[in-house]
C-alpha cells in the first residue's frame, strides 16, 4: 500500500489545508472553521474528520495513541489505528497515555492530566450546538458571530423546568475563551472541566460536516449553566452516599462504565479509560509486594532479632 500512497494518504496539499484550518482554528479559539473535507476510504461518521486531522499532523518517529470510548480495543479504535499504521511509515503506535504525542480519540479524555507537548484530536459528529435550535446555518453563523445564544440558554432552562436539571448527558455546550460555544464533542460531562485551562492543545476534526475547530492550550473552557443552577458531572455515589469503585482496580476517582455481570445479574462498574485502570493496577500490585516485602524483611529481624 506505502507505494502506492503518499505517506498519510492524503496528498501534499490536503494536509497543507488541514494544517493552516488547524492554525486559523487555534487563532481563533471555538470557531468552526470550514475545510473541504476529503473523501477517505471508511464512511463519514467512522471517524473521518479526526482521522484527516491525525493523518496531517503526525510526522514520522511521532507516535500514536487511538481510543474510542476509553478503549484501545474496540473497533472502531483498531480499524484506525490500523489504517495510521498502515499509511504513515515510521510512527510508532500505544496504548500508554503517557508515551503518546499525539492522541485519536471518540468519546472521552483521557483520565491521566495530559501535557503542553501532547494533542488530543477528537471525533465530532456534529460540531455546531446550535443546530438544536436554529436549522439554518447562515443564521447560525450571525448568532455565533455575535455570541448570541441566549436561545440555547432558553433550552437549557425549559430542561430545568421538566426535569429540575440540565439533562444533556453528552456534547455539553461549552463557551471558550468567553465567546464562541463549541459542541464538545460526545464525550461525558465528566471530561468537559479538563477542557479548560487544558495543557494540551486539543482539536476537533468534524469530517462529514467538514468543520474543525480548537480548544487551544490554557484557554478558558466553560461549560453553559446557570449561577443558581451550575454545571456538575456524573455522580457514581451509590444509595449509600459511597463513591462507587472500579471493581477491577478499586480506583474512586475516575469515570466508571456500567455493566451487567452475567452470572449473578447484578451492576457492577468499570473505570472507562482501559490505560488508566491497567495502571491502578500495577500500581495496587506493586504497593502490594512492597507492603510484602517490608513485611518479609520484618519477620526476618524478628527471626534474627
Ligand atoms: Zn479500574
Amino acid at each position: 500500500m506505502s507505494a502506492a500512497y503518499p505517506f498519510g494518504f492524503l496528498d501534499e496539499y490536503a494536509k497543507k489545508e488541514v494544517r493552516r484550518t488547524t492554525l486559523k482554528a487555534v487563532a481563533i479559539p471555538g470557531y468552526q472553521v470550514p475545510y473541504s473535507s476529503r473523501e477517505m476510504p471508511m464512511g463519514r461518521g467512522f471517524g473521518t474528520g479526526g482521522l484527516q486531522l491525525t493523518l496531517a499532523l503526525i510526522g514520522e518517529g511521532e507516535t500514536l495513541k487511538v481510543i474510542d470510548q476509553g478503549s484501545d480495543d474496540s473497533v472502531n479504535a483498531v480499524s484506525l489505528r490500523s489504517f495510521i499504521e498502515m499509511t504513515c511509515a515510521g510512527i510508532n503506535t500505544t496504548t500508554k497515555t503517557e508515551e503518546a504525542d499525539l492522541i485519536q480519540s471518540r468519546h472521552r479524555i483521557p483520565e491521566k492530566d495530559l501535557r503542553e507537548d501532547q494533542l488530543l484530536v477528537l471525533q465530532v459528529p456534529y460540531p455546531d450546538p446550535l443546530v438544536v435550535v436554529e436549522p439554518s446555518e447562515d443564521k447560525r453563523k450571525t448568532l455565533h458571530g455575535e455570541a448570541d445564544y441566549s436561545r440555547l440558554l432558553v433550552k437549557l432552562y425549559e430542561d430545568i423546568v421538566k426535569f429540575d436539571e440540565i439533562t444533556i448527558s453528552h456534547r455539553y455546550p461549552t463557551r471558550i475563551n468567553n465567546h464562541y460555544v463549541i459542541d464538545s464533542s460526545p464525550i461525558p460531562r465528566w471530561d468537559v472541566p479538563k477542557l479548560h485551562q487544558s495543557k494540551a492543545l486539543v482539536l476537533f476534526g468534524a469530517g462529514r460536516e467538514k468543520k474543525i475547530y480548537a480548544v487551544p492550550p490554557y484557554t478558558k473552557a466553560e461549560p453553559l449553566a446557570f449561577e443558581d443552577v451550575p454545571f456538575r458531572v456524573e455522580n457514581f455515589t451509590d444509595n449509600n452516599g459511597q463513591r462507587r469503585s472500579c471493581q477491577r482496580c478499586n480506583c474512586t476517582s475516575s469515570f466508571l462504565d456500567e455493566f451487567i455481570d452475567s452470572t449473578t445479574g447484578k451492576k457492577v462498574y468499570q473505570c472507562s479509560d482501559t490505560d488508566w485502570c491497567d495502571t491502578q493496577q500495577s500500581l495496587n500490585r506493586s504497593t502490594q509486594a512492597a507492603t510484602d516485602s517490608e513485611n518479609v524483611s520484618k519477620i526476618g529481624e524478628i527471626a534474627h532479632g
